[in-house]
Parts: C-alpha cells; sequence; structure tokens
C-alpha cells in the first residue's frame, strides 16, 4: 500500500499536500533553480556522491549558494528515502533560488531546500523490449553561451517545447541538435549509438547535460571491453547506426530502432545494448 510522501523542506517534513513554497520564490517565478533526479535500488540511493557533486556544480554555476554542505545535503537526502521507507524508487532533489521581490535581481532570496521521494514513471514495458521511436525537434538545446547545458537548472523550456514536438509525432522521446546542427541528447536522456562494434556519444562540449548513467555506461563499456569514443555526431550517424539506445535515471537503457522514420539496424534492440542493459542490472542489484 502506498503512503502519501513525506516532503522535506528546510530541514522538516510536510505531508504532500501541506508541502508549499511561497509563489514569490524565484524557481516558480522564473525557473531560477537547480535540481537534480535520482533513484533508489534496494533501499540505496545509486551514485549519490555523483548526484550531489553535479548540484553543487549547477549552483555554482548560477551563483547560487546553497545553504548546507554537501555532507548535509547527502544526510538530509538518506533522511528522506527513510522518512519515506522507501526501497526502490525515484528522488527529486530541488535548490531553488528562494523567495524575493517581484524583480530578478536574487539578492534578497533565500534558499529553499526541497527533498520528494515518490514512486517513478517508466516507460511502458513493451518498449524496453522493442526499443522506442524518436524524432528530431526544431528546437535546439541551449545554446553555449546561454545558460550551459550542463547545468541542471529548473529552466526546463527548451527541452519541454522539443518533448512536444516528439508527443505531437506520437514519440515518447526528441532528439535535440546543438546549434551547430550536431546530435546533442534526448530531452531527458543522453544518446549512444554502435557502429561497426564501437560504442560512441557525443562529447560533453556538444552540449549535453553530463548524464550519470551516461558515465555509468562509459564505465560498464570499458569493463566490459567494448571499444568506446566521444565523438561529435550527426543525424546521419543515428540514421546508420546499427544501435541507438538512450541512458538517463529514470530511463536507465532504452534501445531506440527508429529515429525520424529510419529503422536503425535491424529494428530490434542489439546486442550491444543489451549486453549493457543487463550489466547495469546486474549493478544496480
Ligand atoms: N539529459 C537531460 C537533458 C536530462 O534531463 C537527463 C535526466 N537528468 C539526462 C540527460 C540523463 O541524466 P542522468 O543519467 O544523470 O539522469
Amino acid at each position: 500500500m502506498s503512503t502519501s510522501p513525506r516532503i522535506y523542506i528546510n530541514g522538516k517534513f510536510y505531508d504532500k499536500m501541506e508541502a508549499k513554497v511561497s509563489v514569490y520564490d524565484h524557481g516558480f517565478l522564473y525557473g531560477d533553480g537547480v535540481f537534480e533526479g535520482i533513484r533508489i535500488y534496494n533501499g540505496k540511493v545509486f551514485k549519490h556522491k555523483e548526484h550531489i557533486d553535479r548540484l553543487y556544480d549547477s549552483a555554482r554555476a548560477i551563483h547560487l549558494t546553497i545553504p548546507i554542505s554537501a555532507n548535509e545535503m547527502i544526510q538530509a537526502v538518506e533522511q528522506t528515502v527513510k522518512e519515506n521507507n522507501k526501497k526502490d524508487g525515484y528522488i527529486r532533489l530541488i535548490v531553488t533560488r528562494g523567495a524575493g521581490s517581484l524583480g530578478l535581481d536574487p539578492r534578497k532570496c533565500e534558499p529553499n531546500i526541497i527533498i520528494i521521494v515518490d514512486d517513478i514513471s517508466l516507460y511502458p514495458k513493451a518498449l524496453y523490449e522493442n526499443g522506442m521511436e524518436i524524432v528530431t525537434a526544431s528546437t535546439i538545446r541551449n545554446h553555449p553561451n546561454a545558460v550551459n547545458a550542463r547545468v541542471k537548472s529548473l529552466n526546463y523550456l527548451n527541452n519541454i517545447l522539443a518533448k512536444i514536438e516528439g508527443i505531437r509525432a506520437g514519440c515518447q522521446e526528441a532528439l535535440m541538435l546543438n546549434h551547430k546542427g550536431e546530435v546533442a541528447e534526448c530531452t531527458g536522456d543522453n544518446i549512444f549509438i554502435v557502429k561497426n562494434d564501437k560504442l560512441k556519444t557525443p562529447p560533453v562540449d556538444a552540449g549535453i547535460l553530463e548524464g550519470i548513467t551516461r558515465n555509468t555506461v562509459i564505465e560498464l563499456a570499458q569493463q566490459l571491453n567494448i571499444p568506446f569514443m566521444e565523438t561529435s555526431m550527426s543525424r546521419h550517424d543515428v540514421y546508420t547506426a546499427d544501435e541507438c539506445f538512450l541512458t538517463g535515471s529514470a530511463a536507465e537503457i532504452i534501445a531506440v530502432t527508429k529515429c525520424d522514420e529510419r529503422s536503425i539496424g535491424s529494428g530490434k534492440p542489439g546486442p550491444i545494448t543489451k549486453k549493457l542493459q543487463e550489466a547495469f542490472k546486474a549493478l544496480i542489484g
């Protein structure tokens, strides 16, 4: 039986219906803040330190000083998982700029720390078995001279617009290009291809979020002796790949079998994708 989540706000726990922040919070008014999406597997927070490090890096990049230390944040997340008695689930960790005046000036804001522990909503099982279809969105990923895509900020509008393009085309994910027209990533997942037994993914400077699942897959590939390289790629490389898959904390590893109505490889999840999925499953236990 699932009970109502207990939400952490600035060191206190509230029932879901009572968990509230000010409408003057700049996170709400301007998307001014940072966040993380983290998995809990078998009662353990997966890649906890990596997520906390990325959160603090994102915060530093936007001049947001998180009022507690990284170690205290780790404790707060653990405490929230315990409070919710969750063995498998999803954590949404958010740090907003906090409540201020109606202008953009953040100087009067006191950051809010919010931790939600809840169930994860996954892609349908059939998509994991058969692979998913994606389309290229016309909305590009953040230009590097704007908020860097490495910052996991509360400003996800580019990705949301691209996601809507995907949904309108009947797809669950959409491919986003960078300002140079190169493949960047999907709206909430990183992308990999396999060509001639070599695993490839765009480098971080293609303008992507440095996904923690992406980095885990790179480590697994090294352990499994799968040749790997980071390389810029075009849509042509995706269309002509032998295999393609996406990675993310929520999605884990999911095959892509069609992009822009081109069937990829055999049109089914490929052997290297499956090998990495198995290794990932073994890792999360
Ligand atoms: N790219 C974007 C834009 C994302 O939002 C996410 C999800 N956080 C990812 C990639 C995958 O990152 P991770 O593996 O750290 O969840």
